[in-house]
């Protein structure tokens, strides 16, 4: 049910996204010797796959919105500087890897690595495959920008190995793209899809609401147009207007920038639109076909979430990151790169490795972690569950999260929550909001005066 101008009013706030618990600007310094360490420790930590996060932080055109860490494409000797500094740092981590485990995602994210050449990234995943086996389901995959993606460099990726590509493709209206400055494609995204699909490489699209220009009629006709190309994934991230930490995005039209009610509207129906057409809801703006893992994950309550998105723990397993600005994701603790390439061109070839910032997580923390990521992917707070999950009882898990009594109650009221035998389960409504009912389960939110984007 669409929610009320009431509600609409009352829970546009501004809360994390909570894509890791603590949010990454709650990091703290951290040395690159604890770093080695939680490597070092990680061989023997469960989930015990490999997954492995690189990050090519070039663009040949800045978008305005973009939330990412890019630098406008220099030149061709600044990307062979870089990737000679990323292969000192993935050689200077195997060294502390456990070789026996085995490697179950490598995802290229950006900036855009579709600049990289077939042997620039053929020589990266050279690095893991000389010295790791893979799983049989192992996924390889790259983002991609439609405006610089040909057939031919599509057959390039297949030939080494891409099994999942992720195409930016952000609206099909030329209008909105080049009111936030993003390249049209050259090949008509529908035949570029069709590609890929017959190279037998999964395909997943990536949308943007809330830009300029964009209204619930215009974005449906874009969603519509995506649901014929039958991608295995559709994802439509909500546009996070924070000219305040990304400066580019002051030169956004935010008079014609769709806001609160209409944004909400968007979700609204381009949700119904991918239901209906069959694709399961992975946390209501996360799409996937029936068959997928993510979608059977989500039935089994065992979908999990990170900083690239929904995964399963199986697949995911311990997050390397290598690049600048990557985020090493461990089960007990977070360790971030230097943001800026240049500052990270340095830290390697000073130390080897690029390490800054981080967390080391507490069992608080990770009892947290828990019941956020319950919410959030399987919209649900169930008390033995989380209990079970971190080898606690029941009883302690409620006692330790009575502080958040009376907004539950709240909630509960509003008709976001509704009472179940285990706890409780989010209502439909509930759904469009379920980043402030996870907030509700935050103690340290509360006290926080951190800079966090719209939940609407
Ligand atoms: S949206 Fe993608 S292509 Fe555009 S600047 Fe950001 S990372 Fe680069």
């Amino acid at each position: 049910m669409f929610p009320s101008d009431y509600l609409i009013q009352k829970y546009q706030q501004n809360v994390p996204r909570y894509t890791s618990y603590p949010p990454a600007n709650y990091f703290c310094e951290q040395s690159i010797a604890t770093y080695k360490q939680a490597i070092v420790e990680s061989n023997a930590t469960a989930p015990n796959h490999i997954s492995i996060y690189i990050h090519i932080p070039f663009c040949s055109q800045l978008c305005w919105y973009c939330g990412c860490n890019s630098t406008g494409f220099t030149n061709r000797t600044a990307i062979t500087e870089y990737l000679q500094n990323l292969h000192t740092e993935i050689r200077n981590t195997i060294q502390l890897l456990d070789t026996q485990r085995k490697i179950s995602q490598i995802h290229f994210g950006g900036g855009t690595p579709s600049l990289l050449t077939k042997k620039e990234l053929y020589d990266i995943l050279s690095l893991f495959s000389s010295h790791f086996s893979f799983t049989n389901t192992a996924e390889i995959a790259i983002e991609c920008n439609p405006a610089n993606l040909t057939f031919a460099y599509i057959d390039e990726l297949a030939s080494i190995g891409f099994n999942r590509i992720s195409l930016g493709v952000q609206d099909f209206d030329k209008n909105v793209l080049t009111t936030v400055h993003r390249e049209i494609p050259n090949i008509p995204i529908p035949k570029m899809a069709l590609y890929i699909q017959s190279k037998n490489i999964a395909l997943n699209f990536d949308f943007i609401y809330g830009l300029p220009l964009q209204t619930s009629e215009s974005f449906a006709k874009t969603i519509e147009k995506a649901i014929t190309c039958n991608p295995d994934r559709i994802v439509t991230f909500s546009y996070a207007h924070m000219p305040s930490l990304k400066p580019l995005q002051k030169k956004i039209d935010t008079y014609a920038m769709v806001t609160g009610k209409e944004k909400l509207k968007i979700l609204y129906t381009t949700h119904n639109q991918i239901v209906d057409a069959g694709y399961i809801s992975i946390g209501f703006d996360h799409f996937a076909k029936p068959q997928d893992e993510l979608a059977r994950a989500l039935h089994e309550k065992k979908l999990h979430r990170n900083f690239q998105g929904y995964c399963t723990r199986e697949s995911t397993g311990q997050v390397y990151a290598f690049g600048s600005s990557g985020i090493t994701q461990l089960s007990h603790s977070f360790f971030q790169n230097n943001k800026n390439y240049t500052e990270y061109n340095k830290a390697i070839q000073e130390n080897g490795f690029a390490t800054t910032m981080g967390h080391i997580r507490s069992h608080n923390e990770l009892l947290i972690n828990t019941m956020i990521e319950m919410i959030l992917c399987n919209n649900i707070i169930d008390w033995k569950t989380v209990a079970t999950h971190c080898n606690l009882s029941p009883d302690y898990v409620q006692e330790f999260f009575s502080f958040s009594e009376i907004k539950v109650a709240e909630l509960l009221a509003d008709g976001l929550l509704q009472k179940e035998s285990y706890g409780f389960s989010v209502t439909k409504t509930g759904a469009f909001f379920s980043r402030n009912i996870a907030a509700a389960f935050d103690p340290v939110l509360v006290t926080s005066n951190k800079l966090f984007s719209s939940s609407i």
